[in-house]
């Protein structure tokens, strides 16, 4: 588990390592949406909850759809939130988790402001905007100085996509624009995560590729797998 603090914001993200699923799950899956048993992907989600001393009930989930939504949640809550991929809160102690295998996940801190927020940004979510929606939503709630942690996700190498899509991504995204090492069209989802992370102090790129770092889970790799999580919370 990679972890990252700013003051009293706490980034976490996890591997495949340590959980009880098994087959295209193993180990940690922490996903209820791709096929998993739901009873392994609980014990993985109380697990990761365990590892981060944090209680399992103060988790807030997204039922993440490739869009630009954004929900600001006062508490947390056993279902997760439909129809968003960014959860901003300034409730202490509630975990905003974002789900991910190959996309991005985007974790936000603000300390000082008492916020923090998660992101998926895939190439949907980049060409939606919703990092950029994220960071408005914190603006427009007080936030000063931002701390931005750009998870693993695929590198550009190993995303080969159609020239359709990389040019509709690059429309709004234009650091998104790459090639593979044989010439194909690509995308760059994190330098696009990156260029749309305009106005943030700092930001901390966990630069692993997903589908060569065996740690993570990846769907361009292996198709049918699982998710791991970034984690992102303030004390209590
Ligand atoms: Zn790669």
């Amino acid at each position: 588990v990679y972890q990252f603090d700013v003051g009293r914001a706490h980034v976490a993200i996890s591997t495949r390592a340590g959980g009880v699923s098994v087959g295209s799950f193993a180990e940690l899956d922490l996903a209820d949406h791709v096929g998993d048993e739901p009873a392994a992907v609980a014990e993985n989600r109380r697990r990761l909850a365990g590892a981060l001393d944090l209680p399992g009930d103060r988790f807030v989930w997204m039922r993440q759809v490739h869009g630009g939504a954004v929900a600001v949640v006062t508490g947390a809550s056993a279902e997760p939130v439909a129809g968003v991929d960014g959860l901003v809160t300034g409730r202490p102690g509630v975990a905003l988790g974002v789900l991910v295998a190959d996309c991005v996940p985007v974790l936000l801190l603000c300390p000082d402001a008492g916020l923090v927020a998660a992101a998926h940004a895939g190439w949907r979510g980049v060409a939606a905007e919703v990092v950029p929606a994220t960071v408005a939503t914190l603006r427009a709630l007080g936030a000063g100085d931002i701390t931005a942690v750009v998870g693993p996700a695929i590198c550009p190498n190993c995303y080969e996509v159609s020239a359709e899509v990389r040019e509709a991504v690059r429309a709004v995204a234009p650091a998104a624009t790459a090639n593979t090492a044989a010439g194909r069209p690509a995308l760059d989802l994190r330098a696009a995560v990156r260029g749309q992370l305009a106005g943030v102090v700092e930001v901390v790129d966990v630069a692993s590729c997903t589908a060569e770092d065996a740690r993570y889970f990846s769907h361009r790799r292996d198709g049918v797998t699982g998710r791991f999580a970034g984690v992102v919370w303030l004390d209590r």
